[in-house]
């Protein structure tokens, strides 16, 4: 189990400083010791084996500490982006049946409001006012002895990102993600690249796996934790600490690409970047790589249903605008909607088998049974392999428009829409019209200053993507929304769809 993995992992690298944040080097050592006192606090707290417990903290070294310490007490760790409204999280708290929020001073009154009624004790890391709990007071306890789970027990209850619907709740075991941890690590070795910069929230799941990457590391390392991401600040940090890689995720690379210092600050260790989660646009990996001479950006794909990353592109073997080959333990197969495997160039369904899958949809039979079948998940995205393998992603099946009987893909608009020097972002989706079926219409936000009219980006994608899929009506919007983790918000474009004036 992770509770045991984690404490032999960080007995093995025990006197190595393989943590900074703000200021100062933690040792595994130091870390271990602090999740069994912590482990004791939280069984005090009344936690027991198979509790779920939430973890909505701004990163620090606590985060690393509180999950090993409820693998230990037995439990599951219930990780929430801290990013996320008191309403999502009150969802989560009463769908996971929480015995337990572990929180942080910076977001607590999003915990106060979304745990407002319910029977659940707060523990704070950081100024702990009247009525939570004090973090330091768990590390008071004694040392608790490992509870040992079965492998296949749920070690994580990790809730989907909520783009399409309600977050849902993905039941992960502690074998699952172990393997896939051992998988993304075999994938991404470079020996002697050993600093990495973490600005992801460890509370995501590709925070998740890079956390455990870094747990389980077979050589020794260094992660350089920040808070937030912060562009000038991780500028500065990554050039400090002569930073060699880093995991980012596609809104990041777009907020450092708008830092004038990005670029101007020498980096010349960076090697390699990792970015995923979510689609990243070809101009922006190339201008990353002009104004960073030197290092690559490897896309991979994967979605919490199976412990994040599922392919990825390798050091040394990559195609730029694929997310690379399946990892290590993980099969990919496209099929059509009979659920035939369709031959290499054909777009269908991305379905994956692997033993990292999840064990289902928490308290959702139905919606496991909708998802996953014969060992293999459906995962709602569809894209193509090439010859060799690669993987490429098209759109989500759920957002495909169907237009006078012709398949539109938004992201297809979306690129094409975003080439135009004047357009910053586009988000695109159906509307049903009685004549065609749905027609496609299209949210842009300009560049200050900007004189295109709809009329003439109307035009403009005509010419580029034909008659078929271009969108008859555009309009001009301040921002186009975007979900807590930066995913285009189609959800709300269909809402503010229907508040238009037709
Ligand atoms: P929900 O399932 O609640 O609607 P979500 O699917 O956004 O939310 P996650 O599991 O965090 O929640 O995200 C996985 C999804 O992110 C994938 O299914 C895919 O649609 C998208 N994704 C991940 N990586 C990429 C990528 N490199 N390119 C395009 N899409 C990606
Ligand atoms: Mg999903």
């Amino acid at each position: 189990t992770l509770g045991r993995l984690t404490e032999q992992a960080w007995e093995r690298f025990d006197d190595y400083p393989s943590l900074f944040f703000e200021g100062r080097w933690y040792h595994s050592q130091e870390l271990a010791e602090r999740a069994r006192r912590v482990a004791g606090g939280l069984a005090g707290l009344g936690v027991r084996p198979g509790d779920r417990v939430v973890v909505m903290m701004a990163n620090c070294p606590e985060v690393g500490i509180t999950y090993q310490a409820l693998w230990r007490a037995g439990a599951a760790i219930t990780p929430v982006v801290f990013l996320v409204s008191h309403d999502e999280l009150r969802h989560i708290l009463v769908d996971s049946g929480a015995r337990l929020v572990v929180t942080t001073s910076e977001v607590l009154l999003t915990v106060q409001l979304a745990a407002d009624g319910l029977d659940v004790p707060i523990v704070v890391a950081g100024d702990a006012p009247e009525g939570t709990i004090p973090y330091a007071d768990l590390e008071r306890a004694d040392e608790l002895p490992l509870v040992d789970r079965a492998e296949d027990d749920m070690a994580a209850l990790m809730y989907t990102g909520g783009t399409t619907g309600r977050a849902k709740g993905v039941m992960l075991t502690h074998a699952g993600l172990y393997r896939a941890s051992q998988s993304s690590q075999q994938a991404g070795r470079v020996p002697g690249l050993t600093r990495a910069l973490i600005p992801l929230p460890l509370s995501h799941s590709f925070g998740l796996l890079t956390t455990l990457v870094g747990m389980h590391t077979d050589e020794p390392n260094v992660a350089v934790l920040m808070r937030w991401f912060d562009a000038k600040e991780w500028i500065r940090l990554a050039a400090e600490h002569r930073i060699q890689r880093c995991p980012l995720v596609p809104a990041m690379i777009h907020m450092l690409l708008a830092e004038p210092d990005f670029g101007r600050t020498p980096l010349p260790d960076l090697r390699y970047v990792v970015s995923g989660a979510a689609p990243l646009a070809r101009e922006a990996l190339e201008e990353f790589e002009r104004r960073v001479p030197g290092v690559q950006i490897l896309e991979g794909y994967g979605m919490t249903e199976t412990c994040a990353t599922t392919a990825v592109n390798r050091p040394g073997d990559r195609r730029i605008g694929s997310v690379g080959k399946p990892l290590p333990g993980y099969t990919v197969t496209i099929r059509d909607d009979e659920g035939r495997a369709l031959p290499p160039g054909e777009d269908g369904e991305i379905c994956i088998a692997s033993d990292s899958l999840m064990l289902g949809y928490w308290h959702a039979e139905d919606a496991t049974a909708a998802a996953m079948s014969d060992g293999e998940l459906r995962s709602g995205d569809i894209g193509h392999l090439d010859e060799d393998g690669f993987l490429y992603i098209v759109d989500r099946k759920k957002d495909l428009i169907i237009r006078g009987g012709f398949n539109v893909f938004p992201r297809d608009v979306e690129d094409v829409l975003a080439e135009h020097p004047e357009v910053t972002m586009a988000g695109v989706v159906g509307r049903p019209d009685p004549k065609s079926g749905e027609e496609v219409v299209a949210f842009v936000s300009l560049v200050p200053g900007a004189t295109v009219t709809p009329a003439e980006l109307v035009e403009w994608t005509r010419e580029r993507i034909g008659r078929i899929k271009y969108p008859r009506e555009i309009h001009v919007v301040d921002s186009v929304p975007v979900t807590r983790v930066f995913k285009t918000d189609r959800k709300r474009l269909r809402e503010m769809l229907k508040e238009l004036p037709s």
